[in-house]
Parts: C-alpha cells; sequence; structure tokens
C-alpha cells in the first residue's frame, strides 16, 4: 500500500481556529523561569495552576510526557479552559492541539471509541523530512568536508539560476577554491559562470555550526572526493489522522474539510502504524506528542473512561488533558459517585491541578482585558459597578454583559457604557441564580418540570 501524507493540502488545518470568549489569551505569561507575571498575554491569576501548566508544557515541548494525563478542577468560570487555550498558544504551530468537549464523542455517526480514536490521533504530529528541488534565488551552502583531517570548510552561494547543471559546476568550482585554501571556512563568495572567476565578498557572519543553528535547510555537501549530493529538507507536520483519512479508501482526503470523516477502519490505522514505524527508523519522521484537551470531561461514561484509561499507555498517545467543574458526580453510565465524575482508576493516573474562585481585583482586571478585546469603553463608575456584579453573580455573566451593555450605549449615541446601561441589561439578562429564583416562584406553570423516575438516572450526574 502506498502511504501518503498529502502535506500541502493540510497544513492549513492542523490547528483549530480559536476566536470568541477566549480570543484576548494569547499564552500563559509566565516568564522563563515558569514565573507567572502579573497580567500578561491576556491572563491573570490562577498563579499556580497557569504555573503547574507552564511546566507540564515544558515537558510536552522536550517530548517527555506522551501518554500523560491532568485534569483541571475548579468551580465554573476559573479559568481552565482559558489556561488550557493558553498552553495551546504557547505550544509550537507544529505541536497538534485537539480541543473537545466530551459530549462531542456521542454521535450519531460514530462509535464513542472511534470518536475518541480520532481525537487521540488528530493529537499526534508526525513531522515528515521531504526532499525538494533547489529553487532560484535561494542561498545555498557548499560544505567541504575532509575527513581525513577533521576540517570542515564552509561556504555560501546564492542560486541564481534552476539549471541543476550549472548549479552543480558552480558548486564544484567552489569546492575547488575552498579545497585550495583561497577561501576561509564562512567566506561569502560569488562565482563567474563562464570564467570561473570566484570574487570574495565579504565574510558571512556565521560558521559552519552557526548554519545548523540558523536552521539552513538548503545545502550542497561535498563528500570527500569532492562530489556534490543535493540535500533540501523540508519539513512539515500532520496529524495521524490526516494520515489515517488520506489513506482511507471511503473517505479520501477531501473528508477532512467536510469535517465528516466517518469511522476508519482499524487494519487502516495498523498499517499506518507500521509505515510511521518504519519512517521513523529511516529518519524520514519524528512523531510530535501533541495535547488533546477534553472539556466538561465528567460528561464522558464509564466506557469512554475505560478507553481513555487503555488509549493513554499506546506509545502513540498524546498529553491528555482534562477540565471538570464537577465535585463528587455519578459517572455516567453507572450509579456509583465519584470525584468530578472520574473513576478512581483513572484519576489515579492523572495529576491533578485546582483552580481557585477569583478575587475581586482578578476580576476587575479580567474585565478589563475583555472590554479591550471587545473594543467596548466603560466609564469608571461602570468598571466598578460590573466587577462587583462578577462578584455577586458569575464573571461568565459579567463578561457577557459587556457587549449587550454596548448596544445600548450605542443607542444613547454615546461611546461609554455607563452603570444606566448595566442596570438595564442587568434586568433584562438574568444570572443564574436570579433564574432559578424565578422557577421556583413560577413553580406548577411551566411543562414538563418534574422528573419522571426512571428518567432521573439520564438527566442526574450531579
Ligand atoms: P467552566 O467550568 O464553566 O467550563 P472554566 O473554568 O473553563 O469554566 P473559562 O471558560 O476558562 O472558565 O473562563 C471564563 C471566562 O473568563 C472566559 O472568557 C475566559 O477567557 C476568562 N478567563 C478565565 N480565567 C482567566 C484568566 N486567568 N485570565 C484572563 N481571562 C480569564
Amino acid at each position: 500500500m502506498q502511504i501518503s501524507t498529502g502535506s500541502s493540502e493540510l497544513r492549513d488545518i492542523t490547528k483549530m481556529e480559536r476566536i470568541g470568549v477566549h480570543s484576548h489569551i494569547h499564552g500563559l505569561g509566565l516568564d522563563e523561569r515558569l514565573e507567572p507575571r502579573g497580567n500578561a498575554e491576556g491572563m491573570v491569576g490562577q498563579a499556580k495552576a497557569r504555573k503547574a501548566a507552564g511546566m507540564i508544557l515544558k515537558m510536552v515541548q522536550e517530548g517527555r510526557i506522551a501518554g500523560r494525563a491532568m485534569l483541571f478542577a475548579g468551580p465554573p468560570s476559573t479559568g481552565k479552559t482559558a489556561i488550557a487555550l493558553g498552553m495551546a498558544q504557547t505550544l509550537g504551530s507544529d505541536v497538534p492541539f485537539t480541543m473537545i468537549a466530551a459530549s462531542e464523542v456521542f454521535s450519531l455517526s460514530m462509535s464513542k471509541t472511534e470518536a475518541l480514536t480520532q481525537a487521540f490521533r488528530r493529537s499526534i504530529g508526525i513531522r515528515i523530512k521531504e526532499e525538494t528541488e533547489i529553487v532560484e534565488g535561494e542561498v545555498v551552502e557548499i560544505q567541504i568536508d575532509r575527513s581525513a583531517t577533521g576540517a570542515t570548510k564552509t561556504g555560501k552561494l546564492t542560486i541564481k539560476t534552476t539549471d541543476m547543471e550549472t548549479i552543480y559546476d558552480l558548486g564544484n568550482k567552489m569546492i575547488d577554491a575552498l579545497s585550495k585554501e583561497k577561501v576561509l571556512a564562512g567566506d561569502v563568495i560569488t562565482i563567474d559562470k563562464s570564467s570561473g572567476k570566484i570574487t570574495k565578498v565579504g565574510r558571512s557572519f556565521a560558521r559552519s555550526r552557526d548554519y545548523d543553528a540558523m536552521g539552513a535547510d538548503t545545502r550542497f555537501v561535498a563528500c570527500p572526493e569532492g562530489e556534490i549530493q543535493k540535500r533540501k529538507e523540508v519539513v512539515h507536520t500532520v496529524s495521524l489522522h490526516e494520515i489515517d483519512v488520506i489513506n482511507s479508501r471511503t473517505q479520501g482526503f477531501l473528508a477532512l474539510f467536510a469535517g465528516d470523516t466517518g469511522e476508519i477502519k482499524p487494519e487502516l490505522r495498523q498499517q499506518i502504524d507500521v509505515k510511521v514505524a518504519e519512517w521513523r527508523e529511516e529518519g524520514k519522521a519524528e512523531v510530535v506528542p501533541g495535547v488533546l484537551f477534553i472539556d466538561e470531561v465528567h460528561m464522558l461514561d464509564i466506557e469512554c473512561f475505560s478507553f481513555l484509561n487503555r488509549a493513554l499507555e499506546n506509545e502513540l498517545a498524546p498529553l491528555v488533558i482534562m477540565a471538570s467543574n464537577r465535585g463528587m458526580a455519578r459517572i455516567r453510565g453507572t450509579t456509583i459517585r465519584s470525584p468530578h465524575g472520574l473513576p478512581v482508576d483513572l484519576l489515579d493516573r492523572v495529576l491533578i491541578v485546582s483552580t481557585k474562585p477569583y478575587t475581586e481585583d482578578d476580576m476587575r482586571q479580567i474585565i478589563e482585558i475583555r472590554c479591550r478585546e471587545e473594543d467596548v469603553k466603560l466609564t469608571p463608575e461602570a468598571a466598578t459597578v460590573l466587577t462587583s456584579m462578577a462578584v455577586s453573580t458569575t464573571l461568565r455573566y459579567a463578561l457577557n454583559l459587556i457587549s449587550c451593555a454596548q448596544v445600548l450605549a450605542r443607542k444613547r449615541k454615546v461611546e461609554s457604557v455607563d452603570v444606566e446601561d448595566l442596570r438595564r441589561v442587568y434586568i433584562y439578562f438574568q444570572d443564574e441564580k436570579r433564574s432559578v429564583q424565578w422557577l421556583k416562584e413560577q413553580q406548577g406553570s411551566l411543562v414538563f418540570e418534574e422528573m419522571r423516575p426512571e428518567n432521573s438516572e439520564l438527566m442526574d450526574t450531579r
């Protein structure tokens, strides 16, 4: 079977587009020592959790934490999702980050375990090295390796032609010049094509080992005999899931754009795993374990949890980050109650990071950041009132009111949202506490408000 990566079509969709409520988050806001900075990269407060996330991230970047799991546990609106997204922003662009809500796993088009398998494989990157043609205008490096003496000399050559004959010819001339000691390692030279005259145009700031640090990916390597080998490497990263879909006869890569990739046969996945292992052995590919974020993880059921337990042991497993705002909760699919609604054997293997309710000052700063993000101005009094609303209701409720209040301010033809605008939106839109209170007052007048005993299991997840 011919296994293809189809990388060029896919490069743009390896990361999800994230806009909206978390669009102000640009990272974890940590310094080099992983200490949280006060208000940085859109992040405020939650110092311990951010630091813990930064430590885990460091391990991911060093490729040391595949197959591990962590759980953000804390009350609603305490930044669990925000921190996970901050982690995603900090990861390199070729480290895959997949985010799912646990309820997405329950779909009619595929089984729960297939949905989870796809999410796992989306979170594993395969960094593939490919050789490509040299193109006009590129700078290539000429290196002469005299292995016997251990000396390596390097020069740079700007290619002004795509004719390979000429390139080899010029390259050979340059090797000659290098070996005749006319040119020192690091010199930048030009070679006249017709006369073969070599002109020194200056010294490169970089020595040969610096070229590696610069990530020069184009070079001619001269073997001791003086022969030139072309070696231009281009590296791109695709996810294992993308390789699965492209090679799936029933789907084809266009399914990736539609998002509906259907089920993929386990035999195909096995073949791909074997192929990837071969590529790794041949030095053509590297595995990049990424991150799978499962929000509202308590919505998974016992079968999914048992799948997770097993999948984490697979050699090709990503770092799994889970988030839950539940305390003691029933494990779905059972009658057992457990912390965060997760079975204890799974809990036992995860690193748990707790997020705490925000202080008033943190909330004020988050509101300020969001106003800037949404391009909304608040008068100083309105900022104080909105902060106290966040304290007495929830942060998320207060953040939701920002744009609603702006609509009213615009109607009044004023630039800044004032206390009166907030007062009115507070009346129009209820927060959770007032909504519950209202339900109590309306008892009996709403339709289907009582659960039948046989359905209570389905509805009660707390
Ligand atoms: P839930 O349990 O309800 O899913 P959560 O803990 O995931 O809540 P978030 O959705 O991350 O909470 O936070 C609510 C809002 O507050 C979001 O808009 C988020 O971006 C913002 N936010 C939360 N924490 C921070 C923070 N530390 N710095 C800046 N913004 C934050």
